[in-house]
């Protein structure tokens, strides 16, 4: 039994605003995505493979707000953060606030498998990243028109005083997975660009294990999307896994009531996507739509954008 789910953000993505051309790319991305990483399970790759190589196609992908396509900050600059951790060791590795690495993802690996460190910041990551051999680039790999406009857009809605909330889509994302292998193990990846103009320096809930990204072979595996601040705050991902562990509650039960009870009850908005060690998936989100995919145990593929 394997089985793999993903996520690509959650937001408020209004159905008149995706065209249909829009929504075919998203969903043929986040499907090559999930069977990119369900190959690797399907020939007995591991579950750190799996969300790995999987994140990696979303990374490259100028769709979402992670590698290729991340949002830019006050400064105009691209600063990204990504995690990853195996549950059956309790390992993890995450990079923090990286500038010029291609998949911030495989940085995180990094860290967790050749360093006796959890998280590494900036140039120390991007140093381990080259030392690795993982491909740096130039700023300019990053710019991309859409994620260029958001900044000014919200530059402009800043200068005018406007209060009206800008789109979810030009402020944030996320992508992430969460996978069980063959030989019963779990894990979770995310990376993420963070929010569009966030200030300089600002690290959100991506990277910080327990928060945007866990995985604990005795509850869950989970990625996380959303208001960053609120996760941490709220240490998200562990508190789905310490409800299953000290409530007994099952992993939907335990991810519905801190995605639809706990995160509201503060303001907090996004989603997730979990796995327990049975396979099964959950993905909830409070906003009205959170891009993800999954391939079941039974190998059934689903992709899906909006609330059900
Ligand atoms: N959670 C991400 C962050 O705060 C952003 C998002 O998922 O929308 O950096």
């Amino acid at each position: 039994m394997f089985a793999i789910a993903i996520h690509g953000g959650a937001g408020t993505m209004s159905r008149a605003s995706l065209t249909n051309d829009r929504e075919a790319a998203y969903r043929a991305a986040l499907e090559r995505a999930v069977r990119a990483g369900h190959d690797l399970l399907s020939r007995g790759g591991s579950s750190v493979d799996a969300v790995s190589a999987a994140v990696v196609v979303l990374e490259d992908n100028p769709l979402f707000n992670a590698g290729r396509g991340a949002v830019f900050n006050a400064a105009g600059e691209i600063e990204m953060d990504a995690a990853i951790m195996d549950g059956a060791r309790l390992r993890a590795g995450a990079v923090a606030g990286v500038k010029r690495i291609r998949n911030p993802v495989l940085a995180a690996r990094a860290v967790m498998e050749k360093t006796p460190c959890v998280m590494l910041g900036r140039e120390g990551a991007e140093a381990l990243a080259l030392a690795e051999g993982l491909a740096l680039v130039d700023a300019s790999y990053f710019f991309t028109l859409n994620r260029w406009g958001a900044l000014e857009r919200e530059k402009s809605r800043r200068a005018s005083g406007e209060s009206a909330p800008v789109s979810d889509e030009d402020r944030h994302g996320t992508v992430g997975a969460v996978a069980l292998d063959r030989a019963g193990n779990l894990a979770a990846a995310t990376s993420t660009g963070g929010h569009t103009h966030k200030m300089p320096g600002r690290i959100g809930d991506s990277p910080i294990i327990g928060a945007g990204t866990y995985a604990d072979n005795a509850t869950c595996a989970v990625s996380a999307t959303g208001d960053g601040e609120y996760f941490i705050c709220l240490a998200v991902a562990h508190e789905i896994a310490s409800r299953m562990r000290y409530l007994s509650e099952s992993l939907t039960d335990a991810s519905h009531y801190v995605v639809m009870k706990t995160l509201p009850g503060v303001g907090g908005s996004g989603g997730l996507v979990a796995m327990d060690r049975q396979g099964n998936i959950a993905m909830p989100f409070n906003t009205n739509g959170m891009y993800r995919a999954a391939i079941d145990g039974r190998g059934r593929l689903s992709v899906a954008i909006h609330g059900a």
